[in-house]
């Protein structure tokens, strides 16, 4: 079974289909929303709708263009200060927290707590 519904047009004189970056999660609502493309777009000759499967990011409803929110991930919480680990450069995982404790940790606790134990490890094992 598709994910979502493309759609795509020819729209030059190579009569290459060309797509967006458009997914609908019906075909009709893709239909509508190619067919909207052809008026305002005099260019388009010929449209058409095909099966995609990347997910559904937009909705088309009463004409009108939707993005789709992805549903946010709740936030980690880290195993040593039990705060929620803030997003960094997309990145939510925050930071491994061994040897401390088994899980993930928030940035500050790797600074303080995770890094300290950690060249006291190194420390210990050299000597
Ligand atoms: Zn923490």
């Amino acid at each position: 079974m598709p994910k979502s519904y493309a759609p795509e047009v020819i729209a030059d004189n190579s009569g290459k289909w060309c797509g967006n970056q458009l997914r609908f999660a019906t075909r009709k609502e893709a239909e509508e929303n190619v067919f909207d493309l052809s008026m305002r777009w005099t260019s388009v000759r010929e449209t058409r709708v095909v099966e995609s499967d990347e997910p559904v990011n937009y909705s088309y409803v009463d004409r009108k263009l939707r993005a789709v929110e992805e549903p946010k991930p709740e936030p980690l919480i880290c195993c040593i200060c039990e705060q929620p680990i803030p997003i960094r450069h997309g990145w939510a995982q925050g930071n491994n927290a061994e040897p401390v404790k088994e899980g993930r940790c928030c940035y500050d606790c790797e600074a303080q707590v995770v890094l300290p134990a950690r060249i006291a490890r190194l420390r210990s094992a050299g000597e």
